[in-house]
């Protein structure tokens, strides 16, 4: 970072938005030696409660940051269970439940060292901040807001507004990473489109403190807990710290419209169905939607998180795509500004990110509509033989048709880039749809699958700063394909690794991991023109430039 007076400032990467996802590159780029300058408009971290659920993927990201532990520490109690409840009220009936055992703890799963958290951004935000701030190539302004840009072939030149001082600073950039939400300027200023679902919903959101409310029913602990009313589902709890914070959603218009004429007193202590202690911390409203960028890039700008893709949150997919995103972006933005990335790396991000977003998107459209359009039998409030008919038949049809919306370990660390110019692909893959259940492989394009080392380590620990060369098994000569590193000054580190097991889980001798620890290439042999693999996977080749 240079400032060539006090009104201009020189830098390789403006991160515009210091929420979580803007943090979590700024983050990338300091633990990768990139220096970047983050504005964000706000004071600091976000006091108002959004995202809460952070699954294994990301957990593996905030590992990898080192800061899993921090999160964990953050996060709800290890013993609260992540369980999903429907029901008519707290003190009502119950409808349905759809357990998460394997999330929430400490301990790995069969397919991460990382297990899901819930850790609401309260509480995120100010890690992913300590950790970007601790790079002293992360320059950081909070009460920075951007204003507008204009692009020239090799930089960019932002506006930004110094709201303490009241000044207006020059940003001259080579690279502008939009990280400002679902209200950027930068898209707006662009006139870039978004395409989606039609759906647009009313929300607000009420941050309440109940202190152990599940010692005033008998319904037990519960992570989300849907009310089922006869006018649908439209309300909401969703618990923060596992002790007595939450956040209580409430849908519709009216309440949107006027959000200071809201009872929160009577809609929360109807959902309970009784008066418990409770206090009112505040309310936002929000608007829903499911829509993705028509495009990811425009010349020298990046759209990345709610910049680049809005979703309901019910499937807890909004964050978490942003922070793929940025963990995608992050090592190309370093290896194009330090000139071993080819000219097509950052052309990749695009073709890479966007299907991810849609597919997520899309799973977030179909799962919020399925409990949207749920209209209950007027018996399920009943305390009758029909009412337990009703409310049996009700929750079955919950339970098989809601588990994907909660249980989306697929989704997760399922997802592959496939194609990819950088990648290369292999013809006969097998689709990737799974939601629910993650299937571990090596598939090019794919997460490099999790497996315990010898030495304690996970393989996913071996990720990370430059390119992996796995070699499994027999030895081969990997001068060749070393030199071709080498020759292009693309980092690389070859690990050998003799475990049968892993072996079979990579299914080829030679496995090469990228710095985001997605498989690059895999083969039994060398490859016969390394230049050309290199080259590739680098974004330098014909194909990518
Ligand atoms: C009620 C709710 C619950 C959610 N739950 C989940 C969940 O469980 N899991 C999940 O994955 N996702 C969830 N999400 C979605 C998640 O909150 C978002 O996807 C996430 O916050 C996006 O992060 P971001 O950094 O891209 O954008 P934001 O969090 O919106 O941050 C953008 C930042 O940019 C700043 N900014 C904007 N304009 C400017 C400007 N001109 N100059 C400077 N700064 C600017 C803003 O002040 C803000 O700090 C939820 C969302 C809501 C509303």
């Amino acid at each position: 970072m240079s400032e060539r007076n006090s009104a201009t400032i020189e830098t390789p990467v403006l991160i515009v938005g210091g929420g979580p996802v803007g943090l979590a590159l700024a983050a990338d780029l300091g633990w990768r030696g990139t220096p970047c300058l983050v504005v964000e408009q706000g004071e600091g971290p976000a006091d108002h409660p959004r995202a809460t659920a952070i699954n294994a993927r990301s957990m593996e990201f905030m590992r990898r940051w080192g800061v899993a532990e921090a999160v964990r520490n953050a996060s709800a109690p290890e013993d609260f269970p992540h369980t999903a409840l429907y029901c008519t009220t707290l003190t009502g009936f119950e409808i349905a439940r759809i357990d998460r055992p394997h999330h929430g703890g400490r301990g790995p799963t069969t397919t991460s060292p990382e297990r899901a958290q819930r850790c609401n951004q309260i509480w995120l935000d100010p890690i992913l901040r300590g950790l970007a701030v601790s790079f002293k190539t992360v320059d950081l302004r909070y009460r920075w807001r951007f204003e507008e840009l204009t692009q020239a072939d090799d930089h960019v030149v932002a506006t930004v507004r110094d709201l303490v001082r009241d000044e207006t600073r020059r940003i001259v950039a080579q690279y502008v990473i939009d990280c400002s939400g679902g209200h950027s300027q930068i898209r707006r200023q662009l006139d870039l489109t978004m395409s989606g679902s039609p759906y647009t919903g009313y929300f607000v959101s009420i941050f309440v403190k109940a202190p152990e409310l599940w010692a005033h029913h008998a319904m037990g602990k519960a992570a989300l807990i849907n009310f089922v009313e006869p006018a649908g589902l439209w309300r909401n709890l969703v618990m923060l710290d596992g002790r007595e914070l939450y956040r209580f959603g409430v849908r519709g218009k009216e309440y949107y419209d006027a959000p200071d004429d809201i009872d929160c007193e009577r809609l929360f202590t109807e959902v309970v169905g009784k008066k418990i202690p409770h206090e009112f911390i505040s309310v936002r409203r929000w608007v829903a939607r499911n829509v993705v960028s028509d495009t990811y890039r425009r010349g020298r700008i990046f759209f990345a998180g709610d910049a680049a893709h809005l979703n309901h949150p019910s499937s807890g997919l909004g964050l978490n795509t942003g922070l793929g995103d940025a963990v995608d972006l992050g090592w190309k933005l370093n290896a194009t500004l330090s000139s071993w990335g080819g000219g097509g790396l950052l052309t990749s991000y695009e073709i890479e990110r966007q299907p991810v977003g849609r597919r997520n998107i899309g799973h977030a459209d179909v799962s919020h509509a399925g409990d949207r359009d749920r209209e209950p039998a007027p018996e399920i409030f009943e305390n009758t033989q029909a009412g337990d008919r009703a409310r049996r038949k009700m929750g079955d049809a919950i339970v098989s048709s809601m588990t994907r919306k909660f249980i989306t370990d697929g989704l997760a660390l399922g997802y592959r880039y496939d194609p990819s110019p950088i990648v290369w692909n292999e013809a006969d893959a097998a689709p990737h749809e799974a939601i629910e259940d993650y299937h571990p492989n090596a598939v090019t394009g794919s997460r490099a699958p999790h497996a315990w080392l010898g030495d304690g380590r996970s393989t996913i620990d071996l990720y990370g700063r430059g390119f992996t060369l796995l070699r499994l098994g027999e030895a081969a000569d990997l001068s060749a394909i070393e030199r071709a590193f080498k020759a292009r000054s693309v980092p690389l580190a070859v690990e050998r690794v003799d475990d049968s097991a892993i072996g079979a889980l990579y299914q080829r001798r030679l496995v090469l991991v990228r710095p985001d620890g997605h498989v690059a290439w895999r083969s039994d042999a060398p490859p016969a023109d390394p230049a050309a693999l290199v080259d590739r996977v680098r974004g330098a080749s014909a194909s990518t430039s």
